[in-house]
């Protein structure tokens, strides 16, 4: 017997037609709980078309107040929120996208000591990180739960993105070996709006089984040029999280 409802079977009635998606394609996205980590520009267009898709459960991690410097790119918020935890704020509005979806906020700090906590049972993770440290304390953690990671980045007009499946594919490790000091960086909204859409499409992808996945594949986007580009990775058979698999 389905899962789905009669409301599934309308809201998601365009999506289901697609090739290779179905009723079936919904349903595992309907028991599929994903992990963000990370609420700001990367976050914002991520998490809004994670929850339109129908997610069963989605676990928003980001510890930062909303200012009003986020507001060019992180649009999830507005002026109103201001002041206001992101991971709660993002929350309510993602919670009013779609009432079907369970949103988990969790708006304090994501370490290596409480991440097993914060994104306990989820099938997968999304990186809308901005810092090394915490992508590498992300990439540990579906390395060790062999579970996929959407990786994305951005700066200024430029982008990446790669779907890392740990044991068959590169490991966020094996492309950045170490951590590079974080800094504030220039960036315009419409490129995590880009990057994290294609994060969001390639996690969609992953659950419903439709088409093929960027795996040990780094999409390069320059918006200056309007161009993309694709540069094959491979797996560091002496990265320290990945290697012993
Ligand atoms: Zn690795």
């Amino acid at each position: 017997m389905s899962i789905l409802t009669a409301d599934d079977h309308q809201r998601y009635n365009r999506q289901m037609m697609i090739d290779g998606w179905g009723e079936a394609g919904q349903e595992k996205l309907k028991q599929t709980t994903i992990g963000v980590f990370g609420a700001g520009g990367l976050g914002s267009p991520l998490l809004t078309y994670l929850t339109v898709a129908g997610f069963g459960k989605i676990i928003v991690a980001d510890k930062d107040v909303i200012e009003l410097s986020n507001l060019n790119r992180q649009i999830l918020y507005w002026d109103r929120d201001i002041g206001r935890k992101k991971a709660e704020s993002a929350k309510e509005k993602l919670q009013e996208m779609n009432r079907d979806v369970e949103i988990v906020a969790y708006a304090d700090e994501v370490t290596e000591d409480n991440i097993e906590q914060v994104f306990a049972s989820v099938d997968a993770v999304c990186d809308a990180l901005d810092t090394f440290e915490s992508r590498f304390v992300l990439n540990a953690f579906a390395v060790a739960h062999r579970i996929p990671l959407f990786h994305g980045a951005i700066w200024g007009l430029s982008g990446e993105v790669t779907t890392i499946i740990p044991a068959e594919t590169a490991c966020y490790r094996c492309l950045y070996s170490e951590a590079m000091p974080g800094k504030v960086f220039p960036v315009v909204g419409v490129t995590p709006a880009l990057i994290g859409v294609i994060q969001a499409t390639e996690a969609i992808k992953y659950v419903t089984g439709v088409g093929e996945l960027l795996k040990d594949q780094l999409l390069l986007y320059e918006g200056e040029s309007m161009t993309f580009s694709k540069v094959r990775l491979r797996r560091n058979l002496d990265c320290p999280v990945c290697g012993h698999l």
